[in-house]
């Protein structure tokens, strides 16, 4: 019974059930003040946000000059400018790490999933400028992103189009032209979250580059051109269910002013890093959210009383509740274990290690399967809260619109699907998988799952691609099982054969 209560005070707090799952936490104070501003201050600020809806893009001042800035409640910048300063992006640099970047990012996320949106972007941002960028580049911009103050500016990473966000190749319609050794971006970007970012990385296709997604080039777009004027224009803020703690716009490039990131025939690889950058972002916000739906729905269970007895106390709920919460260990165990790979491969550049193979399909089943189980979850803690989940004023319903638009962003369930599907095929990324997991598998399971992923892997191509997400509806569970067993010593069921 004690050990039972304890385990439900940590699902109250994010640090707790980080620590509880991942062990020491190497900036545990850091962490705990964060969760504590967040319980006095943050959360309110939050809920407001959310409520005020979308924030007004006033575009013109007094004098008829175009500026393109957002008016929100002051509550909004103070909730955004704390994370930065704890040190969701600066740390990743200054610290030569992103463990603990991550793991502020899980604190915000539990409170605000929305808000993760600005610092992760930016952290794409920086990882690919200070990667990618030309020494010119990187010394004039790398250091605004780095900024532990006010002044901090912010990034931001535009992709996809209007066409067809899952099919980049075939829709990116943005040009990059070389003028004067300089390149200029004209075109539209539909879905630009962090639209008032003071620099966007921005996917291009040069002028006379091939079609498909090899011919996309990745670039660094600063929001105001060397003579200060606007360099692209915000042509409005978009009203969305949910995540309105980031404000996500329409961009319009008009010969905007970009400096090139890597090698032009990179672009593709460089977009993909941008966005697993994301995934792995999305995967920990996923599970955090889940984490703070169960223990939402535990909080009210345990006082709500029907049939003589706290709901909490009736054996089919209960059983619900515990199946939810070894479920989100799980998920965090393999959300963590793409930030852990992450941090000891994103400084690669193409051709990529093993590890960075093995990173992808990691990344892939945890950006998937996270958002799933958080929109299950988000789900099943209305139904605890009965009507009362429904209505507005309670937030509960918060969550789950909010974990609509992890499921969508950063690439829909097919996307992941499909391209670890390609990463299993053209890059043995199953077998580097299975390895990496064997210590914490049963072996029986283990042969089993082997068997059943390389069956799937000969089948002709339009059975493949028809029956891949079965296949990643018991792959990315089982591996999320035997990463938590490996990374907590549970010992593993015994092996049967
Ligand atoms: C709030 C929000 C913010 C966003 N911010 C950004 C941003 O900052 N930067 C950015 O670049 N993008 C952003 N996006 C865009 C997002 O990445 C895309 O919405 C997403 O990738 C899906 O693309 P789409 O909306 O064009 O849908 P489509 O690609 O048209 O897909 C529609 C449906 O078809 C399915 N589908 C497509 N192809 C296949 C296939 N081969 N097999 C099976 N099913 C398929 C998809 O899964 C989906 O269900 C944002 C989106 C949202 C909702």
């Amino acid at each position: 019974m004690i050990s039972n209560k304890k385990s439900e005070d940590t699902l109250q707090s994010p640090v707790q059930f980080l620590k509880a799952v991942l062990g020491p936490l190497p900036a545990e104070e850091t962490l705990a003040d964060y969760e504590r501003w967040w319980e006095c201050e943050g959360r309110a600020l939050s809920m407001a946000q959310d409520r005020a809806g979308t924030p007004w893009l006033q575009m013109f001042d007094l004098l008829g000059k175009r500026i393109d800035a957002v008016q929100c409640a002051p509550g909004y910048w103070t909730m955004l400018r704390k994370g930065y300063r704890e040190g969701l992006v600066w740390r990743a640099i200054k610290e030569n790490s992103l463990i603990t970047p991550f793991q502020l990012g899980y604190v915000c996320a539990f409170n605000d999933p929305g808000l993760y949106c600005p610092y992760t972007v930016s952290l794409a941002t920086l990882l690919a400028l200070s990667k990618y960028g030309d020494e010119a580049t990187k010394s004039r911009y790398v250091p605004m992103l780095l900024r532990e103050d006010e002044s901090v500016w912010q990034g931001a990473t535009w992709m996809t189009e209007a066409g067809s966000g899952s099919d980049l190749g075939g829709h990116v319609e943005t040009v990059a032209r070389l003028k004067g050794g300089r390149w200029l971006l004209t075109g539209e970007k539909y879905f630009t979250s962090n639209a008032i970012a003071e620099l966007g990385v921005v996917a291009a296709r040069p002028e006379g580059a091939p079609t498909g997604v090899r011919g996309l080039a990745l670039f660094l777009t600063p929001k105001r051109r060397d003579d200060g004027e606007l360099n692209f224009c915000i042509r409005r803020i978009k009203d969305k269910i949910a995540t309105r703690s980031v404000f996500t716009g329409e961009i319009e490039l008009r010969d905007s002013e970009a400096h090139l990131l890597g090698k032009p025939e990179w672009g593709i690889y460089l977009i993909l890093e941008v966005l697993n950058c994301s995934r792995v972002a999305n995967a920990m916000a996923s599970v955090a959210l889940a984490q703070r739906a169960i223990a939402d729905a535990f909080s009210f269970a345990r006082h709500r009383v029907a049939f003589g007895k706290p709901i909490i106390e009736h054996p089919l709920l209960r059983q619900q509740f515990e199946e939810r919460k070894a479920t989100l260990k799980t998920a965090l165990a393999l959300a963590w274990e793409c930030v852990k790979v992450f941090n000891e491969i994103w400084r690669e550049t193409p051709p990529y290690s093993e590890k960075f193979h093995l990173f992808r399909i990691l990344v892939h089943l945890a950006k998937y399967w996270t958002a799933e189980f958080a929109v299950q979850t988000a789900k099943w803690c209305m139904e605890v809260h009965g009507g009362i989940g429904t209505l507005a004023e309670f937030g509960v319903e918060r969550w789950l619109r909010e974990a609509m638009i992890l499921a969508v962003w950063e690439g829909p369930a097919h996307r992941q699907i499909l391209d670890g599907l390609e990463a299993m095929e053209r890059k043995g990324a199953h077998q580097l998988l299975f390895e990496h997991i064997a210590s914490g598998a049963e072996p029986k399971e283990l042969k089993e799952m082997r068997a059943h992923v390389e069956a799937h892997l000969v089948l002709p191509t339009e059975a493949k691609e028809a029956g891949a997400e079965t296949l990643f509806q018991a792959l990315a569970p089982f591996t999320a099982r035997a990463l938590f067993r490996k990374r907590s010593d549970v010992p593993r069921p015994r092996d049967s054969r």
